[in-house]
């Protein structure tokens, strides 16, 4: 019998389009191929902070047939995907093989090296947090990097960031947000070196610090490299599919091949690769309806990004440069900063740094590219759109998008609580929203108490 759908990998995108072909057509037949068994990579930084534990993050198997196997080549003249174990045929392919930890060109830099790790899979997660290490070097100062060091940190080890951009998160973040944040990353432990080049690794037996360009060394005995992502896309380039950053699709998540989808981490949608799961699951969703004959597209996604660090609140999203008009507060003493970037009438960017407490309903404005309100004030503060008027999520409106992670909208969890959910975690459930990156989870609560039905005081995520 030859399997209508193949998968190959079985990460975040791959499981969910499997998924989401099943809950379509249950009768197709559909087989999943990945290397790893399917958990929630995002909440490896949860793992890693000792908040969740292996089994916590485990995903659902989507379809009965999943296969633990490394797929070797994708053959599309006959229509086969190559495994040690012998060939599947495919009807139509799915590559969803996310992407590998980037290595900076640096002297020494090698992953041979004992304590030196890199941080995406389960096997990283676990060796960073059996190494036994007190001192680390976290090189890398982004999103993943800065997770990884407060994670760290919270376990009492003594964490140095190395990063060679001019501040911190300098995708996301401006130059005096950088600075707010380094502040309170150093109340929480975690030393950050901005502007700092390495130009080697210490030691040759196992690693035992960094060397930076202007002499300083950092003795540690674990280094964690989190310098980004490079999507993995040789079985593509291989079978001869076009291939910029990642594997080219279009707006259907298709290759240059209509028989081979493309989606998540590997996958490049209009010039650009995203790395994170929103998109990713965004693009599993339209890439089944599209497999299983419905006229959906992708055209893109709006980004938020939230950093996962007990003790640190942030909230980015959209432009960080000051093209436009500027409302801004700091409040360097207490870890605050917040900016919002309006152009047009509309809201271009938005940092909010130690107190995200208006971050629905900031998103809710960036999202839709709705006109911001007079009262830029309320915006930062809350109290918006009237003084009293109740909290951030009661504010919204029914259309906004609460859980980003899985598109679930204010509505829809609503509904679901007046239909009977009575916790979090039923809501989770029937919508999905909360189980990507869990950031949502205060809302969703805020919202079930709102309906007037009890809340349990823990909250999943
Ligand atoms: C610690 C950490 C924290 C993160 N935090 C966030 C966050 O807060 N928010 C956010 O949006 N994103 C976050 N991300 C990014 C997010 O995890 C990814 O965007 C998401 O996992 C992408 O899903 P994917 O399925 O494309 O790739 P993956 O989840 O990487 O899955 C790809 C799978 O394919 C397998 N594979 C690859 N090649 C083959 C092959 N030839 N044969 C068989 N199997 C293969 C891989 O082993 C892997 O299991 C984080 C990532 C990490 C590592």
């Amino acid at each position: 019998v030859i399997p209508d759908v193949v998968v190959v990998g079985n990460g975040m995108a791959g499981s969910r389009v499997a998924a989401e072909i099943a809950a379509r057509e249950p009768e197709r037949r559909v087989t999943v191929l990945g290397d790893e068994p399917a958990y929630n990579r995002v909440l490896l930084s949860a793992v890693l902070a000792g908040t969740a534990r292996e089994p916590d993050i485990a995903l659902a198997r989507p379809v009965p047939d999943v296969r633990l196997t490394r797929v070797l080549a994708l053959d599309r003249t006959r229509r086969v995907v190559r495994t040690p174990a012998g060939e599947v045929p495919y009807g139509t392919v799915v590559l969803a093989t996310g992407g590998e930890p980037r290595l900076p060109p640096v002297t020494g830099l090698s992953t041979d090296l004992p304590g030196l790790h890199t941080f995406r899979d389960l096997t990283d997660c676990a060796a960073i947090g059996a190494s036994g290490a007190r001192r680390a070097v976290v090189l890398g100062g982004g999103l993943l990097g800065l997770e990884a060091a407060r994670g760290l940190a919270g376990r009492g080890v003594e964490v140095t960031v190395v990063h060679a951009g001019p501040h911190l998160m300098e995708r996301q973040l401006d130059a005096a947000a950088g600075r707010v944040l380094a502040g309170t990353l150093d109340l929480l432990g975690v030393r950050t070196l901005v502007g700092a080049d390495t130009v080697a690794v210490l030691g040759t037996d196992r690693f035992r610090g960094l060397l930076l360009a202007g002499g300083e060394r950092v003795h540690a005995e674990l280094l964690v490299v989190a310098c980004g992502v490079r999507p993995s896309v040789a079985l593509a380039r291989d079978a001869g599919l076009p291939v910029r950053a990642g594997v080219v699709v279009d707006d259907r998540l298709r290759t240059a091949d209509p028989h081979v989808y493309a989606i998540g981490d590997c996958a490049e949608h209009r010039g650009r690769v995203y790395g994170l799961v929103a998109p990713a699951w965004e693009q599993a969703a339209v890439a089944a309806a599209s497999i299983c004959g419905a006229p959906a597209r992708y055209t893109g996604s709006t980004l938020v990004t939230r950093l996962k660090a007990a003790g640190v609140e942030l909230a980015a999203m959209g432009e960080v440069g000051d093209a436009g008009e500027v409302v801004q507060f700091a409040d360097t003493a207490r870890g605050t900063y917040k900016k919002l970037l309006i152009r047009d009438g509309r809201l271009a960017g938005a940092i909010l740094l130690g107190d995200v407490s208006t971050v629905g309903l900031v998103t809710q404005l960036y999202d839709r590219g709705a006109p911001v309100p007079p009262d830029r004030l309320g915006l930062l503060f809350g109290g918006w759109p009237a003084a009293g008027a109740g909290t951030d999520a009661a504010a919204l409106p029914d259309g906004a998008t609460v859980c980003r992670c899985n598109g679930v909208s204010k509505a829809a969890i609503v509904t679901c609580a007046r239909a009977g959910a009575r916790s979090v975690t039923e809501i989770a459930a029937r919508t999905r929203a909360t189980t990507g990156c869990g950031g949502c989870a205060g809302q969703v609560a805020e919202l079930l108490a709102g309906t007037g039905e009890p809340v349990p005081a823990r909250v999943a995520g």
